[in-house]
């Protein structure tokens, strides 16, 4: 029983509230990362479970046990830094084997546990070298060896790979998912990096200003954030936000609206609501067909295109006073497309997009909260409604 419950854990520093009362609930075996922005809390939440650092307030459980008061070696856990802290002079034998000789095991379980933790990071072979005989990687599994031996419930990582190159990295991915397939424990992972967070967790955890802000399933994440924050944080590149209003006849904005009835979907006309949709989830409208049932036809020009090889993205600009460069970014003027690579698009061309309808997100502008995440299309309802009365017929 590995499981990770925080209930209402705060921690303040002077007026700096580094985690606003975290409620967070990590099952056992489970492969959870922690992701925000830089200084969104993740560390401080990750040393408070680890016990390097006191809440301020709220308990901390590991495996049932309230842990708030225990020191670290105390805990069950085992932790993997950023910084691989390896001791230069000692081999890799005695690095990983390093702990364990603290605790006073003997020789015999000292040897199977190295054994086998080296057998599990693929260092077979190794355990004679020196750290600098060896490359960052093989240094980082070196540091994941020496938690390993140690037999924790839980494993808590800091960013373990971040000083890592990049194709290393991506390598190092598929070894820890395989790592965590085979020792069955519960993971939990900081990283700012969210292609990270994506392909390998469990459930992923996104936290803004000391706060959780949504924990689920790395593609509910993506297709269904709970808020803007997470919208807008979960993809690359990131979500197109529109800023507009609910009124009978649907969404209205400066310069597309989009038909539907707010009451059939439980919605308020009058609300202030920000219209969220990917880049992937806009289409040319000769490329329609595709989208079944899109939104209504936008008037754009092309301004930017980037080809990425797999595909292309399309800055667009949707009025003629949009504003263009760096100040677009922002502006609601302004959507990013993405197409296929042997699409023969241009810049400074008129073209007619469309939205997916049902990739459609509204949230309220002012709580930030989503409202819903798929439009019912109009023309689908009434297509339902048509059949039914034929039916009764
Ligand atoms: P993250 O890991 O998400 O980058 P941290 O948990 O390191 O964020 O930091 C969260 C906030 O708490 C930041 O504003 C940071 O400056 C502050 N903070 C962290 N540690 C300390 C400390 N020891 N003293 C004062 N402020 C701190």
């Amino acid at each position: 029983m590995g499981d990770v419950k925080l209930e209402h854990v705060t921690k303040r520093y002077d007026d700096v509230t580094a985690v606003d009362d975290m409620n967070m609930h990590v099952r056992d075996g489970e492969f959870v990362c922690l992701v925000g922005p830089s200084g969104c809390g993740k560390s401080t939440t990750m040393e408070m479970v680890a016990g390097l650092t006191m809440p301020t307030e709220g308990d901390i459980y590991i495996s049932g046990t309230n842990v708030t008061n225990l020191p670290p070696k105390d805990r069950g856990v085992a932790m993997v830094f950023q910084n691989i802290a390896l001791f230069p002079h000692m081999n890799v034998y005695k690095n990983i084997s390093f702990g364990l000789r603290l605790r006073d095991y003997d020789d015999e379980e000292i040897d199977r546990r190295v054994e086998r933790a080296a057998e599990i990071v693929q260092l077979e072979g190794m355990l004679e070298r020196m750290p600098d005989e060896m490359s960052g990687g093989q240094r980082q599994r070196v540091a994941i060896a020496r938690a390993i031996v140690r037999n924790p419930e839980v494993f808590l990582m800091d960013e373990p790979l971040a000083n890592l190159d990049a194709k290393l990295r991506v390598h190092m991915r598929t070894e820890l998912q395989r790592l965590h397939k085979e020792l069955d424990t519960t993971i939990i992972y900081v990283t700012h990096d969210q292609a990270e967070a994506m392909t390998m967790s469990d459930r992923i955890a996104v936290i803004d200003s000391g706060q959780l802000q949504q924990i689920d399933p790395p593609l509910t994440c993506y297709n269904e954030p709970a808020n803007l924050f997470v919208a807008g944080f979960i993809g690359s590149p990131a979500m197109n936000f529109v800023d507009g209003r609910l009124t009978d006849a649907g969404f209205e904005s400066k310069n597309f609206s989009v038909e539907f009835d707010p009451a059939d979907l439980g919605l308020d006309a009058g609300t202030d609501v920000t219209l969220g949709i990917r880049p992937e989830d806009v289409y040319l409208a000769d490329e329609r067909e595709s989208v079944g049932d899109p939104t209504m036809v936008i008037d754009a020009v092309t301004d930017v295109l980037e080809p990425m090889g797999d595909e292309i993205f399309v800055y667009l600009l949707l009025s003629e006073d949009a504003e263009t460069g760096m100040d677009a970014q922002d502006s609601p003027d302004q959507l990013l497309m993405s197409v296929d690579p042997d699409s023969a698009i241009e810049e400074d061309e008129n073209v007619d997009v469309v939205l997916d309808r049902s990739r459609v997100h509204l949230f309220d502008t002012s709580s930030g909260e989503a409202l819903l995440h798929g439009l019912v299309a109009p023309a689908q309802a009434e297509g339902v409604t048509e059949t039914e009365a034929e039916s009764d017929d």
